[in-house]
């Protein structure tokens, strides 16, 4: 395709990982952000086979190893101490070059957009985009700097504005919705104290579905030296979320709870001073029927929110980044890109989103049984070597259709 003006919107993993592919083409990109600046904020984000793959396409490997935590394996135990979930990396059986890795969400967009500055591109920050318009022959971009407004034309543009988006084009959207459970996070250096949680391991525990703590080893954030640093999960209802904002939250009650189900945390939660110490997360469940028409394409989580259960949020992101650049250097039309796109995505997104929905009740909810049928279901998962290797494939995210 010739050179073509493109608006990205959002400068998340999506945006910059396909700013980053689009402008090496030769495309005019513009990247759109609301933030005044690329701030380091998140939590930890667990980076699959998969999405280091796409790193390496994008020319971002051997930076983001050199940051983030090698993760060999996810580990959960019951409120009993019996191993729930149990899956190694090894287990794919292609040795020791197999991994995930942990890593702060603010070092994998900081990484990113140091590869992103090296190219030519165009970018505005402090902007929100407040609605797109598809045209036919090409599209308009309305958006807010400040008090002002303006409208700028581009050829097409990509939404990438993450799992809220209200950009993407209303008729492709079959179902958008906000999970009822999320979680409170933390990140806290990795010190001598915390110095178990250094293993190569995602670590979870799980009292029924109603409970469930994390820890993540995150590695080392740009900026903040060689601290390497660790990311706490406490699983709740959304409905719960503000009570940590009130007054007279019981900190103590909370403690004991977290201490209760994994006495490991005690360094951890007895450092916590105030429950502002701990940030929100709530999570979209969000369907489409396609993720492009016409001039407007949609990826990351604005095309296929869905909770963390199988942590595979930003490996779709960069995995939709590597395909949009495959489909728009390979086809003469943008309807041609959108349908290489889905040719290259739908399996894996259709299969993601039915396995996280299916996933996540079992650990967040109250549902009665739900936390049997898991343990069961994981328990023989383990005992059985094909399902097993379905697992391993699954979280490392491989997986293209059910069987
Ligand atoms: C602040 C923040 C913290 C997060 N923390 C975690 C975490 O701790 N763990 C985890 O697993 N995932 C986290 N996520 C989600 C994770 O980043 C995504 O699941 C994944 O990386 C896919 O990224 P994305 O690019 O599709 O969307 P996002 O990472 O959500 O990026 C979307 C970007 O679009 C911008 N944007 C939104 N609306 C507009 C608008 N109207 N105009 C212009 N710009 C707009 C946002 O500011 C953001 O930079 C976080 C996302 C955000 C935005």
């Amino acid at each position: 395709m010739h050179k073509q003006r493109i608006a990205i919107i959002g400068a998340g993993t999506a945006g910059l990982a396909s700013a980053i592919l689009l402008a090496r083409q030769g495309h005019d990109v513009t990247l759109f952000e609301r933030a005044g600046a690329l701030a380091p904020v998140g939590a930890g984000i667990l980076l699959q086979p998969s999405g280091l793959a796409a790193l390496k396409e994008l020319g971002c490997l051997t930076h983001i190893l050199d940051y983030g935590h090698r993760v060999d394996a996810l580990r959960g135990l019951n409120a009993s101490g019996n191993p729930i979930m149990n899956v190694a990396y090894a287990d794919l059986g292609e040795g020791d070059e197999v991994f995930g890795l942990g890593v702060h969400r603010a070092t994998l967009c900081n990484i990113l957009d140091q590869t992103l500055l090296a190219l030519p591109h165009r970018r505005q920050f402090c902007c929100q985009v407040e609605s797109v318009e598809d045209r036919g022959t090409e599209t308009l971009v309305r958006f807010r700097h400040g008090s002002e407004e303006h409208t700028q034309a581009f050829d097409v543009l990509l939404v990438a504005n993450g799992s809220a988006s209200q950009l993407r084009p209303a008729s492709l959207v079959q179902y958008d919705r906000q999970y009822p459970w999320g979680a409170m996070w933390l990140i806290r250096p990795l010190t001598e104290s915390l110095a178990g949680f250094r293993s190569p391991i995602l670590q979870q525990r799980y009292r029924s579905s109603r409970q469930m703590a994390g820890m993540l080893p995150t590695g080392r954030v740009p900026g903040n030296g060689d601290v390497p640093m660790v990311s706490f999960f406490w699983s709740l209802p959304v409905s719960d979320m503000a009570q940590w904002r009130e007054q007279g939250f019981d900190l103590g009650k909370w403690r004991n709870d977290v201490l209760r189900l994994w006495p490991d945390l005690n360094p951890l939660v007895d450092a916590i001073q105030s429950p502002a110490e701990l940030l929100p997360a709530t999570y979209r469940d969000v369907v489409m029927s396609r993720w492009g028409q016409g001039r407007i394409g949609v990826i990351g989580d604005a095309a296929h929110a869905m909770s963390p259960q199988l942590g595979q949020g930003a490996n779709m992101a960069l995995l939709d980044a590597v395909a949009v650049g495959r489909a728009v250097g390979g086809a003469s039309t943008w309807n041609d890109v959108w349908t290489s796109f889905a040719d290259q995505r739908s399996g894996s997104i259709r299969f993601y989103q039915r396995m996280s929905r299916l996933l996540t009740p079992m650990f967040q909810s109250h549902l009665r049984g739900a936390d049997r049928a898991r343990d069961l279901a994981l328990t023989i998962s383990q005992k059985v070597p094909w399902l097993k290797r379905q697992m391993v494939e699954t979280v490392a995210g491989r997986k293209q259709k059910w069987w």
